[in-house]
């Protein structure tokens, strides 16, 4: 991301900056989170990533190309958001496979089966998302997002609507399929903890603006101001 801006033009006429000059580099095969309260700019940043918002300025690259203009569907990137948009029509394992192209579904049912034990969807793969609980649903659109073995993988709140115990176990699997397949993950979240526990870098937002880049560690011991302190908290 290259000095990213994004202002909404709102129908009463004002303008709403919600990206100030955002400017970030993920590794390949990192896994950063966006960390930061309601309102500063983590959906934002991460919709225009995935060509679901336009940039007002700046520009994003992906391997060295500008995705700037290009279709969210020609950007190679796997996405979770918090509304799952799932295919009320489709059935939890054709959700999952919507779309892959030809040349992709080759191995695709070893990886479905793979995919869906390791998030726990085996048993609901003929139900309709209709019936399924916001756990499901959220897990359902986690495994569509890595089924699509995507260049980037971009998560917002991939963990919200699960309970306590879900959110530990699907924590702890989303950890390891992330090391095991290695995909470049950005991660969107609130929640300290949560970004902490996961990532290799944690980003914290406020009103449009990084405020701090670093390790979990980094972000603890060595917070670049007040409001880093306070919002990362103490160590667990
Ligand atoms: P949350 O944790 O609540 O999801 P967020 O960090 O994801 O918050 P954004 O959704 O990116 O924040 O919103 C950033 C700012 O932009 C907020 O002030 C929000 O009101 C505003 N905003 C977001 N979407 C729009 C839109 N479509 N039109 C106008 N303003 C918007
Ligand atoms: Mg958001």
């Amino acid at each position: 991301l290259a000095d990213v801006r994004k202002v909404y033009q709102t129908r009463g006429g004002e303008d709403v900056t919600a990206v100030r000059g955002v400017s970030l580099e993920v590794g390949s095969g990192e896994l950063v989170a966006l960390l930061g309260p309601s309102g500063c700019g983590k959906s934002t940043t991460l919709r225009m990533i995935a060509g679901l918002e336009e940039l007002t300025s700046g520009d994003i690259l992906i391997g060295g190309r500008s995705m700037v203009g290009l279709p969210p569907q020609r950007r190679n990137i796997g996405v979770a958001f918090e509304n799952y948009a799932l295919y009320p029509p489709l059935s939890v394992a054709q959700n999952i496979t919507f779309g892959l192209r030809a040349r992709k579904r080759q191995g695709w049912q070893q990886r479905l089966t793979e995919i869906t034990e390791r998030l726990d969807l085996v048993d609901i793969l003929d139900d309709k998302p209709g019936g399924l609980s916001s756990g499901q649903k959220q897990r359902v659109a986690l495994a569509r997002a890595i089924a699509r073995q995507p260049e980037v993988l971009l998560l917002d709140e991939p963990l919200s609507h699960l309970d306590a115990a879900q959110r530990d176990t699907t924590r702890r699997e989303l950890r390891r399929l992330q090391q095991d397949l290695g995909y470049t993950t950005i991660l969107v979240t609130h929640d300290q903890e949560e970004a902490i526990s996961l990532a290799d870098r944690v980003v914290v937002m406020r009103d449009g603006l990084i405020q701090q880049v670093g390790t979990p560690e980094e972000v603890y011991d060595d917070p670049a101001n007040l409001f880093v302190a306070d919002f990362v908290g103490e160590p667990p």
